[in-house]
């Protein structure tokens, strides 16, 4: 009875710990979110004078940053600043990923593709956003968690594939919107192929591992575009084929999907999955 007894309080206890979190969790996000919007009022030459629009808002407010990061902390996801998320990569500051969003101008309906997945966290924003969300990332085990992050938080609208983005997705497409969240010093061609007449990509345009023109390309007629810059940003670089490591990685993968039952393409090159890559959710 006494050991019931323990362990019902120490249950307690361990619930309230849990929703004490959840509520400070819900008041740091509160703040990003009033963070990023007193910060879009200072861009009116990027956003006008309407700034982010509320259904941006809404869906940073609505996504979970700290469940996508290695940490899980609240008081590190919601500060206004990109984090690293293992292999090298970053998830980005939550203002760039809400203009980004916001210039992408994703409404309910729309079929979108993200081409650089990381954490995840970008597509779980678009989620709220679009009807159906595509997302490439080149890093399997990057690929790997953020699936599994978007299918433990339900994200069914997403579908993850590990590949090289460069070549967009035909087969999901074509898409009103297309979210590029890697630098490069050109547009690629299969991507403006993919959008739909009056479809926005947004893309940060310039060379690796310095500043880069945030730019958004529009496709106005069959094989017309119009292109503006929107901002300077700094990106992790668009990466064309698996280094070693990488190459290693996919192998390691490909034993592991193995042993776990997914469907898995043959090839160890991620170069040329637009037809054949994996689907990981
Ligand atoms: N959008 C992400 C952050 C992306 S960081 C998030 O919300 O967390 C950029 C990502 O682009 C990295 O994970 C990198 O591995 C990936 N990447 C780089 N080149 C790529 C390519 N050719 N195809 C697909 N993904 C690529």
């Amino acid at each position: 009875m006494r050991t019931l007894l323990l362990l019902v309080l120490s249950m307690v206890t361990v619930v309230r710990e849990v929703t004490a979190q959840d509520a400070q969790c819900v008041l740091e996000r509160a703040a990003m979110v009033e963070t990023i919007r007193s910060y879009a009022r200072s861009h009116v030459s990027v956003l006008g004078q309407q700034g982010l629009s509320g259904r941006v808002l809404e869906a940073m407010g609505q996504t979970q940053r700290h469940l996508f990061i290695p940490e899980r902390s609240c008081s590190i996801a919601y500060a206004d600043m990109p984090l690293p998320i293992g292999a090298g990569q970053t998830i980005s500051q939550p203002f760039i990923v809400a203009l980004m969003t916001q210039l992408a101008y994703v409404a309910p309906d729309d079929v979108v593709l993200e081409v650089g997945t990381g954490s995840g966290y970008q597509a779980a924003i678009l989620a709220h956003l679009a009807r159906k969300v595509c997302t490439i990332e080149i890093i399997p085990q990057l690929a790997a968690a953020a699936a599994k992050t978007l299918k433990d938080l339900a994200y069914d609208n997403v579908s993850v594939r590990l590949g090289d983005g460069y070549a967009g997705w035909p087969d999901c497409g074509p898409f009103e919107a297309i979210i590029v969240t890697a630098a490069l010093g050109h547009v690629p061609a299969p991507l403006i192929e993919q959008l739909k007449l009056g479809g926005r990509l947004v893309m940060p345009v310039g060379p690796a591992y310095t500043t880069q023109q945030l730019t958004v390309v529009e496709k106005t007629g069959p094989g017309k575009t119009t292109t503006r810059a929107a901002s300077l940003v700094r990106f992790v670089p668009f990466t064309r084929s698996p280094d070693k490591a990488n190459r290693r990685l996919i192998l390691e993968q490909h034993l592991r999907s193995r042993l776990a039952g997914w469907s898995l393409a043959e090839s160890a090159s991620c170069s040329n999955l637009s037809a054949s890559g994996q689907k990981l959710h």
